[in-house]
């Protein structure tokens, strides 16, 4: 059993450990500076290059991944070459297209905020008035982290964008969406093997900063109930209705009024996630790896009633993670510490905290307090 995965950023490198654990061979094909590459039997090269990839799929008995970028022409090839894909091209395209993801979720009945694909000021101006003069536009593609989204209160406000995608010659459409009032952001991760079994984890809070997740807290609170079995039951819907394999993120919001909208979707394991590789009987990469190769999939229950992860954003503004070790440790016993061994840079995820416990103020605390030694 060898398992391929394209793309060599942090989710890469946390499915390594897990691989480990189960004697499953894992390769990766990073790029030039991924941080899997140092880590697993590799090969680094461009997976926009359909030579590389091809090569690199011979090895391997299926192909997964860390990010969804892959070309469709790719995804396609490697299918007719006979190495299955998991998730499969289908499932990846409405990750790689906003658009796209939303048409496909109102298709499915899904709940979804009101949106429209634009083409020009005018069209966004229309949107404006219809939904109080305040909307989200969105760059269909190529968007993370928050990049590619903004508020906008003025038709004018997306000309930049809607310049960019004519001078690329893409052409195409932005997404406008409906400004949700929402009183927090929620995620239910999934797994979905190839031969139907699925197995859910309890539904979890974000929170972001600046358009970037920054805390998880599994399960979210007061979520018990209809809240779950909500955000359960979408999750599933998705997974059928898409047919995805592996792990999968659907990104919700809950509305002052009660409503659960469909946001985003991640066809891989994701940051609301990371909570499980220390507070639930499967942590997402080891279920990720048990159901790209159709296995059963692993309990999702909880270790401990709380668990809070805190990212760690940036980082040190010298030295390595490394060097606080002896201080955060001595501090926060408890505190489990993931370094993804990335360079420290404003902004970016170069770790994450998990705390478990009894008590949710104290487990926030200490996972807060103890990402708090990675940052300044
Ligand atoms: P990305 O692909 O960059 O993660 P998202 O579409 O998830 O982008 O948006 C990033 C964040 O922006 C969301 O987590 C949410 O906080 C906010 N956001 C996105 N869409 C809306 C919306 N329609 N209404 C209100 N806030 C939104």
């Amino acid at each position: 059993m060898i398992v391929g995965v394209i793309g060599g950023g942090q989710l890469a490198r946390m499915m390594i450990p897990a691989a480990v654990n189960l004697g499953i061979e894992i390769r990766v094909l990073a790029e030039a500076d991924g941080m899997a590459a140092e880590l697993a039997a590799s090969g680094v090269g461009d997976y926009r290059d359909l030579a590389t990839v091809l090569a690199f799929a011979e090895a391997v008995d299926v192909i997964t991944f860390d990010h969804e970028h892959v070309p469709q022409e790719i995804l396609h090839a490697l299918l007719e070459q006979g190495t299955p894909v998991r998730p499969g091209p289908d499932a990846l395209l409405y990750a790689q297209d906003k658009l796209l993801m939303r048409a496909k979720l109102s298709e499915l009945g899904l709940p979804v905020p009101d949106w429209a694909a634009i083409e020009s000021a005018a069209e966004l101006g229309e949107f404006l008035e219809a939904h109080g003069g305040r909307a989200v536009v969105k760059t269909p593609r190529g968007g993370y982290d928050g990049k590619g989204v903004r508020v906008v209160r003025a038709a004018h406000e997306a000309d930049d964008w809607f310049l960019a995608l004519a001078e690329d010659g893409r052409g195409g459409a932005l997404l406008v969406e409906e400004l949700v009032e929402f009183k927090r952001e929620l995620a239910q991760l999934v797994a979905r093997r190839p031969s139907g079994e699925l197995a859910a984890w309890p539904v979890v809070e974000t929170v972001q900063q600046d358009g970037v997740c920054s805390e998880v807290i599994a399960p979210a609170p007061h979520s018990a109930g209809k809240v779950a079995d909500v955000a359960a039951e979408i999750a599933l819907a998705v997974a059928e209705g898409i047919g995805v394999t592996g792990v999968f993120a659907v990104e919700l919001f809950e509305t002052t009024d009660e409503r659960l909208l469909v946001n985003e979707l991640a066809m891989r394991p994701h940051n609301s996630g990371h909570w499980s590789q220390d507070g639930s009987t499967t942590s997402q990469f080891e279920q990720h790896l048990r159901a790209v190769l159709d296995l059963p999939l692993g309990g999702t229950g909880t270790r401990d009633p709380w668990t809070v992860m805190v990212n760690i954003l940036g980082g040190p503004a010298s030295g390595s993670l490394a060097d606080r070790y002896a201080d955060a440790f001595a501090a926060h016993p408890t505190a489990k510490v993931h370094n993804y061994g990335k360079d420290p840079r404003p902004g970016r995820k170069v770790g994450h905290v998990n705390v478990g416990g009894d008590d949710l103020d104290d487990v926030s605390y200490q996972a807060r307090a103890a990402a708090a030694f990675f940052q300044d």
